[in-house]
């Protein structure tokens, strides 16, 4: 059985809107509710949820007059092209075809077509989490980063991550065990892999690079024993 998950909904209905907060509410879910274009982006950009439910036709949002009416397709393309893996099931009153198929083609996991039930609902978030589960390589999340060793994606409170190669390997290394203590030696041990004659001050060379793009904070040191998240 899946556990309560943090769920972002975005629709502009309020009717529909105060339904399905109450009832995901119900099934133990904590809901995140925004209205327009610009509080889903702002919301995206800080906060990371297990599943967001988004409308298509939506105001834009922010500032009075700052902007038309917009298509949460486009969001959801903004959301994918920023690597952005937060599963999406569309909700929308269309029914052609044609957008079931923009949908699926610009990211969505799943596509709802208003009105539904509650049930069938609930039984399309517990399918696309479980598709999402059943990865080979299971995402590594610790404190805001995600890392996907499958591909090699490291994403910080829903922003990409550009790491070097050896770099990487020192974050995978860490997130594999949040908290442990791993030696200076046990992390050349993974640049070692890479084939080449590491410095020996290398792994502090990666570590400061990594505290440089993820904050200072995100690794810690134990003197004289090694790094831990
Ligand atoms: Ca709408």
């Amino acid at each position: 059985m899946l556990g309560a998950m943090r769920l972002l909904l975005v629709e502009d209905d309020r009717m529909i809107g105060e339904g399905l907060r109450a009832g995901l509410r119900l099934e133990g879910h904590a809901v995140d509710w925004v209205r327009d274009l610009a509080a889903a982006r702002s919301t995206l950009a800080s906060e990371r949820f297990d599943l967001v439910l988004l409308d298509l036709g939506l105001p834009a949002g922010g500032p009075a007059g700052a902007g038309a009416a917009g298509d949460g397709l486009a969001l959801l393309a903004e959301m994918r092209a920023r690597h952005d893996p937060t599963p999406v099931i569309v909700i929308t009153a269309r029914d052609a075809s044609g957008d079931r198929v923009k949908g699926l083609d610009a990211g969505a996991d799943d596509y709802l077509v208003k009105p539904f039930e509650l049930d069938e609902l609930n039984a399309r978030i517990r399918a696309v989490l479980r598709r999402q589960g059943g990865r080979a390589e299971p995402l590594l999340a610790h404190n805001g980063v995600t890392l996907d060793p499958a591909t090699r994606q490291v994403m910080q409170d829903g922003r990409p991550v550009l790491l070097s190669a050896r770099e990487f390997a020192v974050l995978e290394a860490l997130m594999q065990r949040p908290g442990a203590v791993l030696s200076r030696a046990q992390l050349e041990d993974r640049l070692y892999g890479w084939g080449e004659e590491i410095e020996s001050n290398a792994v502090s060379v990666y570590v400061h690079q990594l505290r440089r793009k993820l904050g200072a904070d995100y690794i810690r040191s134990m003197r004289g024993v090694g790094y831990f998240l």
